[in-house]
């Protein structure tokens, strides 16, 4: 955002910023075409859902209209997700200049529309950040446009039914879960919910194949250790046992250590941990990353123990789609805020994207992992694997496998399927995981400090704050934020 226009600003100055910033657009479509023909032959970038040509993709592939939209993202995916080319489909498409077109044609006429309008606030990323600011926003009657760079909303919780009609999450496993009843209030507003608790199992060795409750109970140590302990009393002194004691808690190391001793610490989380965050030692992680996991000296076998668990009822795109259907909002998708930011105008920026990418990573890119994510669709099978997610801490290079049918309850003749490839961010792989290290804490607070400077942007969410927060702790943040940013808009507004 250059600069912050309010109502009534000089219209002329709009329209010149508006026809600069549309012809870059154009520009760079083109631009675009022209690589991406030179390059792959054929590509076809992020098409938004509402630019989405059904028809085309019917002939094309055959595949069934009310379906198309969701293989297209599906294909993406196994493609790599890479940020501006979601899909390449070179080999399979004949004459497909179309969607690309039309797609140029489209945007440019929407944009053209979001462009010419001064926003009481624009909010960039359609997660649970952006889009529940957003619906606050809304509610006490400002206007709001929402853009999210990727072309559908949901953030890493969209969810979309895969080419063979299984309801899956395309950037990983997202179970709710919370204890707080505003959180629950807020979002049940835009959906009914499905009783869902995750269970985990773990595989420590494939050569048994034998799965262990996850996090570490007391089945857990009976059957790893053939133990009888029978009462919470018996598994913690057993605990106690072995234990490495710490005085001071440095890292996840210590934390692991101090909580259950080191032949657990190397069956279950070494190397876990060393395969999630490419390498990294317990050692070299903060405290708070394996504070997470719990220990439990009972059996039971919940991957959470939170008071309200459960799934949104018809998946979260679903829910998404219903908070960010407000006369007040407006959804664009497909387009990067940063590359259009010149051509909008706003009374007040929320920013749910990276922190570093928001500064031009002017003082070094923060460390983020990121994952390939490996769908497997396996017809005429009922269920896969007894719980909803089995870890591998051990043995090959995925770390974990979850089978969408346990989370969404969904009723289908085959399964499907995710593996998860912890990988490096680069070019085709997106920030996922914020790497919480001692080391990154200097640039993290230089990003901060310029943040706060920013009195006209807001940054919210778990790349923006940099911050490893689940779906509930992310809404709650998101709520308390706008909250106290309409407090404050309506305190100047009293004093004008
Ligand atoms: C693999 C995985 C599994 C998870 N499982 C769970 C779980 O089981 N339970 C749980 O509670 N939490 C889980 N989480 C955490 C959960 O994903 C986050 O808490 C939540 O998605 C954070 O919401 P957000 O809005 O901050 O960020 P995001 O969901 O990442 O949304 C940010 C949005 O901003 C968009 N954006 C970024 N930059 C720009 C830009 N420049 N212009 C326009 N748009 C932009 C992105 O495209 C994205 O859509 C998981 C996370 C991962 C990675």
């Amino acid at each position: 955002m250059r600069s912050l226009l309010t109502k009534g600003s000089d219209v002329s100055s709009v329209n010149h910023r508006f026809y600069l910033g549309l012809r870059q657009i154009i520009q760079a479509t083109f631009k675009y075409f022209i690589i991406a023909t030179l390059h792959y032959g054929w590509a076809a970038e992020t098409l938004a859902e509402s630019f989405f040509d059904k028809d085309f993709y019917h002939k094309a592939y055959g595949i069934p209209k009310e379906q198309a939209y969701d293989h297209y993202n599906q294909k993406g995916a196994q493609l790599g997700n890479r940020p501006n080319h979601w899909l390449d489909i070179s080999a399979e498409t004949t004459g497909a200049e179309t969607p690309l077109l039309q797609y140029a044609r489209q945007s440019t006429q929407k944009l053209e529309q979001v462009c010419a309008k001064a926003w009481d606030f624009i909010v960039a990323g359609a997660g649970f950040a952006g889009s529940t600011v957003a619906r606050h926003f809304a509610d006490a009657g400002y206007s709001v446009l929402v853009i999210d760079k990727r072309p559908y909303v949901g953030g890493n919780a969209h969810d979309l039914y895969d080419e063979h009609g299984v309801l899956i999450h395309l950037h990983g496993p997202h179970i709710f879960h919370t204890n707080s009843k505003d959180v629950l209030e807020f979002l049940s507003r835009f959906t009914t919910w499905r009783f869902y608790e995750h269970r985990v199992r773990s595989v420590v060795d494939i050569a048994d194949g034998k799965t262990y409750p996850m996090p570490i109970n007391r089945t857990t140590l009976n059957e790893l250790y053939g133990l009888d302990l029978k009462t919470p009393e018996e598994c913690q002194e057993y605990l106690d046992s072995v234990k490495v004691p710490c005085t001071e808690i440095r890292n996840s190391e210590d934390v692991v250590l101090s909580l259950v001793g080191s032949d657990l610490c190397d069956k279950f989380f070494r190397n876990y941990t060393a395969k999630q965050w490419g390498g990294l030692d317990l050692k070299d992680l903060s405290p708070e990353v394996l504070r997470r996991i719990p220990t439990r000296t009972n059996t039971d076998d919940r991957y959470f123990a939170d008071t309200y668990q459960m799934m949104p009822a018809d998946g979260y795109t679903a829910m998404f789609k219903r908070m960010l259907d407000h006369p007040g909002i407006t959804t664009l998708c497909g387009y990067d805020y940063l590359s259009v930011q010149n051509s909008l105008s706003c009374g007040h920026l929320i920013f749910t994207g990276a922190i570093d990418s928001f500064f031009n990573y002017q003082f070094g890119p923060l460390p983020y992992r990121s994952l390939r994510f490996e769908f497997e669709h396996l017809p005429e099978t009922s269920h896969y694997q007894e719980v909803g997610t089995v870890n591998y801490p051990n043995n090959y290079d995925f770390t974990r496998i979850t089978e969408f049918k346990h989370l969404t309850g969904q009723v289908h003749a085959g399964t499907t399927l995710l593996r998860e490839y912890p990988t490096d961010v680069n070019a085709e792989r997106e920030p996922l995981y914020p790497v919480l290290s001692a080391e990154n804490n200097e640039a993290l607070q230089r990003y901060q400090v310029l943040a706060v400077s920013r009195e006209d942007v807001t940054f919210i969410g778990r790349l923006a704050e940099f911050k490893y927060y689940n779906m509930d702790q992310v809404t709650d943040a998101a709520l308390r934020k706008a909250g106290e940013i309409l407090q404050k808009k309506k305190k100047i507004t009293e004093e004008v």
